[in-house]
C-alpha cells in the first residue's frame, strides 16, 4: 500500500535553545541551497508523485525559510508529494519569523495548519527556555494565522527550569484565551549532550521533582477540559472537529514516507531512519552514499507490540476486535498480565471491548511500556 501520509525534516533555526536534541543546524542558513538540492536527490527515491491526505514539515523550524524559501520548498515538493483536495498540510512555525507575508506564502503553498513552538506565554518561562521570541509574538502570532483561515496548534512546555505550578496554570490560561485549535503540552525532557543537561550536571539548573510534573499535567487536563479541547493522546488536545490528521496516522500504525535528515518513514513493518546530522545527510545524499542511519525491522508481534503501546497514550484506548483487525494478533495473547496488573491497581479500565488507561494510569504511562514491549517471562 502506497504511503498517504509523508513528512520532510527542515534542518534549520536561528539558535539551537538549550534543551533542543533536533537534527538541526543554527546559524549556517549558508546550507539552505544544499539542502534543497540534496532534498531534490532523496525525492527521486520515490518513482511515481504520491497523493497526500496529509504532509507535516517540521523541523528545525520550517519558517525559518521565510515566504520565498518556503514557495521555493513547496515548488520541490510538490513534484512529488501531491496532497490531494481537503488534505492536512502543516508547517512548524516559530513565533517571530510569522509575518503577514509569510502567512500569505503558507496559504499560497495550500498549507492549512499551523504548529506554533511558543512554548510559554511568561516572559520568565520563555527566557529560562532560552527562546528568543516573546509571549506577544506568540499572541500576535496566532491572531494573524487565525485571521487567514489557518488552523493553530500551540505547543506549551512544561517543568521548565524554576517553572512553579502557578506560572503552568497561567500559561494554560493564557494559551486558551487565545483559541487556537489544537494544544500539546510537553513535559521538559533533559536530554543528553544537550547545554541544558550539562549545566544540570554541574548544579546551575534543576529538574522540577515528579510529583510537581504530575501536578502540572494534570492541570493541563484540568483546564483544556474545562475549556472544551478533547484530550486526545498524553499530550495532545483539539477542539472538537480540530484533531490533528497527520498525528492520528502515526497513531494508527499507517504507512508514511519520510524526507530530510533523522526523518523516519514507515512501512508498517519496518522504520527507516535517516541519518540524523544534516550536514552528514547533505554531504551522503549528494554524493549517492547510503543515508540510512538506522533500521527497525520488526516481525508481526513486535509491530503489534509497538500497536499497542500507541494506541494506550490515546485517551480512546485500544479495542480488542480492531487492533486484531489491524495486527492479525490477538491483544490478550500479548498483553493479557500486564492488563489484568493495570486494572487491579488502577491505571486501566477494561470493558471486554476495550482497554483505556485511566488518568492515573496516563501519570504514569511511561512506566507502564516495558511490561508490553518487553514482557516478563
Ligand atoms: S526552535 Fe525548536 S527546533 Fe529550533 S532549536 Fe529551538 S526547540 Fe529546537
Amino acid at each position: 500500500m502506497e504511503p498517504r501520509h509523508a513528512y520532510v525534516h527542515v534542518p534549520f533555526c536561528r539558535h539551537r535553545c538549550g534543551y533542543c536534541d533536533f537534527s538541526l543546524v543554527a546559524g549556517r542558513d549558508d546550507l539552505i541551497d544544499r539542502y534543497f538540492a540534496a532534498l531534490a536527490v532523496e525525492l527521486e527515491r520515490v518513482r511515481e508523485p504520491l497523493d497526500l491526505d496529509t504532509l507535516y514539515l517540521g523541523g528545525g523550524t520550517p519558517s525559518h525559510l521565510g515566504p520565498d524559501g518556503l514557495r521555493r520548498l513547496f515548488d520541490l515538493l510538490h513534484v512529488k508529494l501531491r496532497p490531494v483536495a481537503g488534505a492536512e498540510v502543516s508547517i512548524e512555525c516559530n513565533p517571530e519569523d510569522v509575518t503577514a507575508a509569510l502567512a500569505e506564502a503558507a496559504l499560497a503553498c495550500g498549507v492549512t495548519r499551523a504548529s506554533l513552538g511558543a512554548q510559554s506565554l511568561d516572559a520568565a518561562t520563555l527566557r529560562a527556555l532560552d527562546r528568543s521570541h516573546a509571549a506577544d509574538d506568540v499572541r500576535r502570532t496566532v491572531a494573524l494565522l487565525g485571521e487567514r483561515g489557518l488552523a493553530v496548534n500551540v505547543d506549551l512546555m512544561t517543568a521548565a527550569p524554576g517553572q512553579s505550578l502557578d506560572a503552568v496554570e497561567r500559561d494554560l490560561d493564557a494559551a486558551i484565551a487565545i483559541g487556537p485549535q489544537h494544544v500539546s503540552v510537553y513535559c521538559l525532557t533533559w536530554e543528553k549532550g544537550t547545554a541544558f543537561e550539562g549545566l544540570r550536571r554541574t548544579g546551575a539548573l534543576a529538574a522540577a521533582d515528579e510529583g510537581d510534573e504530575r501536578a502540572m499535567f494534570e492541570a493541563a487536563i484540568d483546564r483544556l477540559e474545562a475549556a472544551g479541547y478533547e484530550h486526545e493522546e498524553v499530550s495532545n488536545f483539539a477542539r472538537p472537529g480540530h484533531r490533528c490528521r497527520h498525528n492520528e496516522a502515526y497513531w494508527d500504525c499507517r504507512p508514511w514516507e519520510a524526507f530530510g535528515p533523522g526523518a523516519a518513514r514507515f512501512d508498517g513493518r519496518t522504520r527507516i531512519t535517516n541519518h540524523r546530522s544534516p550536514v552528514t545527510w547533505m554531504n551522503r545524499v549528494l554524493t549517492g552514499d547510503d543515508v540510512t542511519g538506522d533500521v527497525d525491522a520488526m516481525d508481526a508481534e513486535a509491530a503489534a507490540r509497538e500497536r499497542l503501546v500507541v494506541g494506550l497514550r490515546r485517551r480512546a484506548g485500544v479495542e480488542r476486535a480492531a487492533f486484531r483487525a489491524a495486527s492479525g494478533l490477538d491483544l490478550d495473547d500479548l498483553a493479557a498480565p500486564a492488563i489484568t496488573r493495570w486494572v487491579v491497581q488502577g491505571l486501566a479500565t477494561d470493558d471486554g471491548a476495550t482497554i483505556r488507561l485511566t488518568r492515573a494510569g496516563l501519570l504514569v504511562s511511561d512506566s507502564l511500556w516495558a511490561d508490553v514491549l518487553l514482557p516478563k517471562g
